[in-house]
This record gives structure tokens, C-alpha cells and sequence, in this order.
């Protein structure tokens, strides 16, 4: 990406201080875990069911857009389960073997958490085939007319992948994962507990104002929430008594550029542009790629699933719109607004 968002969803290369941070903000339990009401109840009973029969949990799906909890709600889960959890991502295992590596060092009950499922490579996701299904892994040993294929046997364990689009994961793949859930944006209120909640870990007074202030400018997800508190703290503190009150919230915001919708320049630049350039007909992904500079898939992860929801661009057949409200939002003039 270009440029560096406040807003931006993604996990940066944050120095050693914010990681442990980041690390100690991250809910342990469901009872921490706010929100996703019907992801924690259907959980909560695989896991009961599980524990019951005294089985592994069956391997679970989760997406939704970056920063809404997927990787926390692995570690919940693991931690429930009263498992290990180890952490890997699509990108990170370029090989077959590499995946052999990791699944035979794993043990009985473990989690094994995959971020972005749908970068693996299609050799890597064969042998994912047969390793979640039968616990069992095919392996080739030497080359040419000599080789010969042999088939280990596995520990039990659980996958927890997680994914931004579901639409870019293979079929077979998909269908071996017995649980599947979307993750949706939060509500304005959950935001606002999840400010609360991270706020007290970090030892800083927010007003109740200021909290509900920053809630509505978090574009809906946890991981933006906790950023923008920090931000915003960091301001308290430089230009203040370290008090977060709506005065220093609202400066702070000012300074960051996020509006009130919690829009950014970048989402700003790309909807002038969908309107300056197009008004209200559909504009192909490509071309809005184009019109930032980012690539494709910055577009359908970072920008849009927010834009959409909140009603400033809709899809359509034909490509991506500017509503109404976009031109509304941008002070644009419009025929139908
Ligand atoms: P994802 O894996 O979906 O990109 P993460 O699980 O890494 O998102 O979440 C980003 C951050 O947001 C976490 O470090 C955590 O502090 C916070 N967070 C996510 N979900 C919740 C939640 N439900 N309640 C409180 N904090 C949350």
C-alpha cells in the first residue's frame, strides 16, 4: 500500500512496544470477546460437544474482513479447549513439505490456526485434503520411476483457517471445514466497550463522550478501535492532562484526518475520484484499482466492505457505484440525492 491508514485494518511491522500491547488487548475468554453473539454461542457449544464426547473439535472456517476478530477468536477457542494453538499463514507455507513439517510436529487436540487460507498454493491445499479429513499424509519419497508414495498417519487436531473472501477458496477445500462463519461489523455500542475495555487495560480516562465519539469513527472493527485510541491517547498525553475528553478526541481525529463516518483520505480520494470520474455509473474493480494505486485485492479487503456497509457504494453487475450518500458525504452535487 502507498500510503500508511490510521484506518487501515491490516497488522503493520508495529514496533515491540505496540505488539505487546496489541497482545495484551486481545480478549482470552468468550466472556472478554465482545460481540459476535451467534459466532460465540455456536462455538461455545462445538466446544461443549467436543469436550463431551472427549473429541477434537471439528475444523472450523472463519471469515470476514481483516481486523474483526478472527485470529483472537482462534486463540479463545484453543484457550477453551484447553489446547495449543500453533499460528501459521497462507504465504508462509510455500511447499508441500512445508506443511508435512508443520503437521507432524503438531499433537493430539492442537489447534492449528492458517490466517489467510485462501493464499495457500494448490499442491499445498491437496495434502490439506487428506490430513483433514482421515488425519492422514501423503507423502512421495524420491523422484522418477523409484518413487514411491507413503501414507502417515496424523495426531488429531483442529484447523482454524481464516480468510477475507470465502469466494477465493477452493470448493474441496472449503467443504472439508464442518464449521463456517462469517464475522460481521460490530455495532457503534460494542465499539464503544471494546474502547472501554482496552482503555482501562492501558490505564487511561476516557470520557464516557469520548468513547462514544471514537466509536463511531472505528469503521466498525476492533482493530481500528484499539489504533485510534492509542492515537488519541498519545495526543491526551502530548497536549493535555493524558485525560481522553471529547475536546482532545475531536482534535486528535482532526489531525488524523478520519471524518465522521471514519473515513479517511484514501476512502475520500477513491470516492472524488468514483464520482468526479464516473458520477453514479458502475466502475470495474480494476479501473478502481487503477484510480488509487492500490492493488485489486487493497480494494475488496481494506476499502470496500466498510464503503458497502455503510451504504457509499453498492455493488452492481456491472461494477462497483457511488451512492446517493457518497455524494452527499463528499458535498458533491447529485440528480438523485
Ligand atoms: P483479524 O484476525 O480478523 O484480522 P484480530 O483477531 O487480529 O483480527 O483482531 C484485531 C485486534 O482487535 C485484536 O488484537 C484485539 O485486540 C481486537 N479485537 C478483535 N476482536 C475483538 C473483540 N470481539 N473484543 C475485543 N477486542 C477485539
Amino acid at each position: 500500500m502507498a500510503i500508511e491508514r490510521i484506518v487501515d485494518t491490516g497488522v503493520h511491522d508495529e514496533d515491540s512496544e505496540e505488539q505487546i500491547i496489541e497482545v495484551s488487548l486481545r480478549p482470552q475468554t468468550f466472556l472478554e470477546y465482545v460481540g459476535q453473539e451467534r459466532l460465540k454461542t455456536n462455538l461455545q457449544l462445538a466446544i461443549d460437544a467436543a469436550k463431551k464426547r472427549d473429541e477434537v473439535l471439528d475444523h472450523i472456517l472463519l471469515y470476514g474482513p481483516p481486523g474483526l476478530g478472527k485470529t483472537t477468536m482462534a486463540t479463545v477457542v484453543a484457550r477453551e479447549m484447553g489446547a495449543n494453538i500453533r499460528v501459521t499463514a497462507g504465504p508462509a507455507i510455500e511447499r508441500a513439505a512445508d506443511l508435512a513439517s508443520i503437521l507432524t510436529s503438531l499433537q493430539d487436540g492442537d489447534v492449528l490456526f492458517i490466517d489467510e487460507i485462501h493464499r495457500l498454493s494448490r499442491a499445498v491445499e491437496e495434502v490439506l485434503y487428506s490430513a483433514m479429513e482421515d488425519f492422514k499424509l501423503d507423502i512421495v519419497i524420491g523422484k522418477g520411476p523409484g518413487a514411491r508414495s507413503v501414507r502417515l498417519d496424523l495426531p488429531k487436531f483442529t484447523i482454524i483457517g481464516a480468510t477475507t473472501r470465502t469466494g477465493s477458496l477452493a470448493a474441496p477445500l472449503r467443504d472439508r471445514f464442518g464449521h463456517i462463519y462469517r464475522l460481521e461489523f460490530y455495532k457503534p455500542e460494542e465499539i464503544g466497550l471494546i474502547i472501554a475495555r482496552a482503555a482501562s487495560i492501558l490505564g487511561t480516562e476516557i470520557h464516557t463522550e469520548a468513547a462514544q465519539l471514537l466509536s463511531t469513527r472505528a469503521r466498525l472493527t476492533p482493530r481500528i478501535a484499539n489504533r485510534l485510541l492509542k492515537r488519541v491517547r498519545d495526543y491526551a498525553d502530548v497536549n493535555g492532562d493524558g485525560i481522553i475528553d471529547t475536546t482532545v478526541t475531536t482534535s486528535a481525529l482532526t489531525l488524523l484526518e478520519v471524518d465522521e463516518l471514519g473515513l479517511d483520505s484514501g476512502d475520500r480520494n477513491l470516492l472524488e475520484k468514483m464520482i468526479d470520474l464516473y458520477g453514479d455509473t458502475p466502475v470495474g474493480l480494476t479501473t478502481l484499482a487503477a484510480l488509487t494505486g492500490d492493488e485489486t485485492s487493497t480494494i475488496e479487503d481494506f476499502y470496500e466492505p466498510y464503503l458497502l456497509q455503510i451504504g457509499l457504494i453498492e455493488r452492481t453487475p456491472r461494477g462497483r457505484r457511488a451512492t446517493p450518500r457518497a455524494f452527499a458525504h463528499l458535498k458533491k452535487p447529485s440528480g438523485e440525492a
